[in-house]
């Protein structure tokens, strides 16, 4: 009987990498490790023992911390491809066997399962019994040890797998499979443009997935915007860091420029103007802060601002990247991957956008940058960007609560 739940926690991409595995492996247990200290305490002989072995991580976690959440938490962390639940055993042939039966009979009490089939893996090539027949060997254990089962080969009620490796032996029947992706802090570090929509948590949970680490600018047109709107994107920041972890994000009121923008340019170039202003100002935030990318939610043909041709010109007012996560996607695309992450619900509650406070009634879907350049040379750019920058506010996002799924 093993004392401690032990889960086999398998890594992704990771396994794919080259001589930089040992990195991305200590990466990831290090994610692994904060995902799960809110369960217990982690470390050697504590609640929540953590360990790296032969490219797997193993979570050893005291009886008394419910293996449901153990999961739940482990699977939601970016570079896991699955996670198992399962039983240890010292690797012998009547070690395994003892755990085996002991296992298939709570199988057999719990879910009154009748047929089996046992699948092994000899990871440990120095053992001296080859992997079908140490399958066999268990089966027949197995089938002495509970007497009410039969084997079936073809479509078992529990397909037992039986890993063994050079110290110990695992079994298990079953994995959760987790989102994949790599280890948050092995690419960058990326400034997401977070409005309260739907387009945008969703793209910076795809660059996060990538291991791109999180810092955040939303811009507001108080009092034009509500309080209620700016604490609504705070929620929904609070979403996307129950998958990262906590990060900053600053908060910038965008109305001076705004009101400098309708006063002096034509109305039609009203929103190609915000955009490069929201670019130049989060470019600015992005390298006091050691960003080496732009995030945005933007997809090809969306929205006017978001041609091709708009495109081009809303880039030429950075000169850092762009990551454009969603460019290829249909808006049904994106609207389900936000249900799936649980963003959705928060992005569709109401809310005035900084965006629709000065819409232009036909915004250029066309602009030509020579125009663009020649109506912004109007403002004083360098000076409102500054002062947009230096006025606003940076709040923590910590971890917020990802709805029922
Ligand atoms: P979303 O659902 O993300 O709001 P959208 O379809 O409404 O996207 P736009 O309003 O054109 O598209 O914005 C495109 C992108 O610009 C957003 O995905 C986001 O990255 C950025 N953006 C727009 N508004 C804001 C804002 N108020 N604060 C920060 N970024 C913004
Ligand atoms: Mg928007």
């Amino acid at each position: 009987m093993n004392e401690k739940n032990i889960f086999i926690v398998r890594t992704g991409e990771v396994a794919l990498k080259g001589m930089n595995k040992p990195y991305f492996e200590r990466m990831l247990l290090d994610r692994v490790k904060s995902a799960l200290k809110e369960l217990g305490e982690v470390g050697r002989g504590k609640d929540l023992d953590i360990t790296r072995n032969e490219g797997l991580i193993f979570v050893r976690a005291s009886k008394n911390i419910d293996p449901d959440r153990i999961v739940n938490a482990a699977v939601r962390v970016f570079g896991v491809a699955s996670v198992s639940k399962a039983v240890e055993a010292e690797s012998s042939l009547d070690a395994i066997g003892a755990e085996a039966v002991e296992y298939m009979n709570r199988l057999i009490q719990e879910k009154g399962v009748k047929t089996f089939k046992v699948e092994a893996k000899r990871a440990d090539k120095t053992f001296p019994v080859k992997s079908p027949e140490i399958g066999r060997i268990i089966g027949a254990k197995v089938l002495i040890g509970c007497k009410v089962l039969k084997v079936d080969v073809h479509d078992p009620d529990v397909l037992l797998k039986v890993d063994l490796r050079h110290d110990r032996t695992y079994i298990y029947d079953s994995k959760v499979n987790g989102l994949g992706g790599l280890p948050l802090g092995t690419n960058g570090k990326g400034m997401i443009l977070l409005s309260g929509g739907i387009d945008s948590p969703v793209a910076a949970w795809m660059m996060a997935k990538r291991g791109m680490m999180l810092e955040a600018v939303h811009f507001h047109s108080y009092p034009y915007t509500s309080e209620r709107a700016r604490e609504k994107v705070i929620e929904l920041a609070g979403l996307v860091a129950a998958y990262t972890g906590k990060f900053r994000m600053h908060i910038i009121n965008l109305l001076p420029i705004q009101e400098e923008i309708v006063k002096n340019c034509p109305e039609e170039e009203t929103t190609i103007h915000v955009r490069r202003f929201m670019m130049m100002i989060a470019e600015r935030l992005a390298m006091a802060n050691g960003c080496q990318a732009l995030i945005t939610g933007e997809d090809l043909g969306q929205v006017a601002s978001q041609t091709a041709e708009a495109l081009v010109v809303t880039d030429n007012s950075v000169t850092m990247p762009v990551f454009r996560p969603l460019i290829g996607m249909d808006k049904i695309e994106i609207m389900d991957r936000a249900m799936e992450i649980g963003t959705y619900e928060k992005s569709i509650e109401p809310y005035e956008d900084c965006c629709t406070v000065f819409l232009p009634k036909h915004p250029a879907t066309k602009p030509k940058l020579d125009r663009i350049l020649e109506s912004e040379s109007r403002l004083d750019v360098e000076g409102l960007v500054e002062r947009a920058v230096g006025s606003g506010e940076t709040v923590i996002i910590t971890p917020g609560r990802l709805p029922e799924m």
